[in-house]
């Protein structure tokens, strides 16, 4: 078996398919052995969701904005394309964050991790809860740990420990806006496992959250910070890493339509042009319903069908900073889905990330859309950007009128990881195992939306590849 020439086709050319890659490249090499790499995405530019537009001096992202410090795998791939000197770290006199209330911004209790108080003070004081509400999240204090170790939902976790007021006003609005989802129907052990955990550990999720509160650990030499982006925008890594790549074949507009096996023990892989590529290994990192479509004839993938996608945009508003009289003390508020307004969140990106607008400009991000309240994501330029408009006035008093403003649609795209998403997916990639050998899946809808999940997700599969391969 010739593997030094092993040609490996990937499906999808976004975060995940250009990080597997440059990682098969990478570990194929290490072991003395050149891989033949094609990757394929129906979109005619690869990247994915990460797009940055660059316009009138602002940076601006149309999908991901910045990723989470503290999950290494983004910092290593950037030191290893040699652009890490281009990160840069969030405002840090941006900490502060609001949440709406009955139709007012209300700052953040400070203390708060990942929308659970460690510090009681604060949150005895804030007034995004009632008196009832927090002597009910003081239970957690008391309340026994659970005795099953199955899954359950997020919100049921949440409410469990903490009571509903507390999921909805605070938690909810800060941990579903990472999945544009609902609560109620988000997996726990694949969204936030470490919670389950320290209710075991500690039998509260207050105090295992108190007593497991570290400090934000420091990377390279970017200074203290949770969040981190590139200077020119995330697309500095897309450009980084398809230069790196200029001897894999790239194939754009070349949509996959289906998948077979060819005689030879490898697989076909057809395009929508008719044309076939032959190859040993495949990689699927399509969104869930596109891969669940290209395995179905093969497997049973229910545990794609049960992935529900949801749709999102997000208006980003450039301003005069002159025209605004709004206060801008922090990174921007979060909207509990209770308020039943248009805006879910809005980043205060001029102020957050201070590269990303001219100094007398300010850059407003608004994202639309979440689980069960999607419809408004379709709406005409024109009729979102003024619902928009609208939430602004009423929260900030912004009158003024933008001097542009940018909507990027990103319909199905936000997966929703459901209760039972971990076992499922290990039964999914047990069958594939056996019925598809050499036959892969992963990317944003298995193990972690965030970038850095993306690219650790793929760089474990490609050390597991070149493992196979070598032996
Ligand atoms: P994708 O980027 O979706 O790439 C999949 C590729 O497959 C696409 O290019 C598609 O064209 C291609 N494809 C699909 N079907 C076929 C087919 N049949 N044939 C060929 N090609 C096909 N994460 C963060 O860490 N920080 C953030 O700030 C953040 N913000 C986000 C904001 C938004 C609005 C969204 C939607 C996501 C955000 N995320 C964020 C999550 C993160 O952006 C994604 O999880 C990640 O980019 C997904 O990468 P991927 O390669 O797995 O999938």
């Amino acid at each position: 078996n010739d593997t030094s020439s092993s040609k490996v086709v990937i499906i999808g050319g976004g975060l995940t398919g250009l990080s597997a890659a440059f990682y098969i490249r990478k570990f194929y090499r290490e072991k003395g052995l050149i891989p033949q790499i094609t990757i394929v995405d129906k979109d005619s530019r690869l990247g994915g969701k990460i797009e940055t537009l660059h316009r009138d001096g602002f940076v601006i992202e149309k999908g991901p904005d910045s990723f989470l410090a503290r999950k290494t795998a983004m910092i290593d791939l950037a030191k290893e394309l040699e652009i890490d000197h281009e990160l840069v770290s969030m405002n840090p006199e941006a900490k502060k964050t609001y949440i709406v209330h009955r139709r007012e911004l209300h700052p953040m209790p400070s203390g708060l991790v990942l929308g659970i108080p460690t510090e009681l003070g604060p949150f005895l004081k804030t007034g995004l809860i009632s008196l009832s509400g927090k002597a009910r999240a003081m239970l957690d204090f008391v309340l026994p740990r659970r005795k099953s170790k199955e899954d359950e939902s997020l919100g049921h976790f949440i409410e469990r420990r903490l009571g509903a007021e507390v999921l909805q006003n605070v938690t909810e609005p800060l941990l579903a806006g990472i999945y544009a989802g609902d609560t109620h129907h988000l997996s726990l052990q694949s969204t936030f496992p470490q919670f389950g955990e320290l209710e075991q550990q500690y039998g509260s999720l207050i105090k295992g959250m108190m007593t497991g509160k570290k400090p934000v650990e420091t990377h390279t030499g970017t200074k203290r910070s949770a969040f981190l982006t590139f200077r020119q925008g995330l697309q500095s890594l897309v450009h980084a890493l398809v230069y790196e790549l200029s001897d894999v074949d790239q194939r754009l507009e070349a949509q996959v339509a289906s998948i077979s096996k060819n005689d030879a023990g490898g697989y076909q892989v057809v395009l929508a042009s008719g044309e076939s590529l032959q190859a040993d290994d495949v990689i699927v990192t399509a969104p869930a319903f596109a891969a669940a479509d290209l395995l179905r004839p093969y497997v049973d993938v229910s545990a794609l069908d049960a992935i529900n996608y949801v749709s999102v945009a997000n208006v980003v508003l450039a301003f005069d900073r002159r025209d605004l009289k709004g206060l801008f003390d922090g990174s921007g508020f979060l909207v509990p889905r209770k308020e039943g307004m248009s805006i879910t969140a809005c980043t205060w990106t001029g102020v957050k990330w201070l590269h990303t607008s001219p100094d007398d400009k300010m850059l407003l991000r608004c994202y639309v859309g979440r689980s069960g309240d999607e419809q408004k994501v379709f709406l005409s330029d024109e009729a979102l950007t003024d619902l928009v408009l609208q939430d602004l006035h009423e929260l900030m008093n912004i009158q003024a009128v933008p001097l542009f403003s940018e909507i990027t649609r990103l319909p199905k795209s936000m997966p929703q990881y459901p209760v039972h998403h971990l076992q499922h997916i290990a039964e999914l990639r047990r069958s594939i195992e056996s019925s598809l050998p050499g036959l892969y899946v992963t990317g944003a809808a298995f193990e972690g939306v965030g970038l850095p999940d993306c690219i650790k997700q793929a760089k474990e599969m490609a050390q597991g590849m070149a493992n196979k391969a070598y032996t």
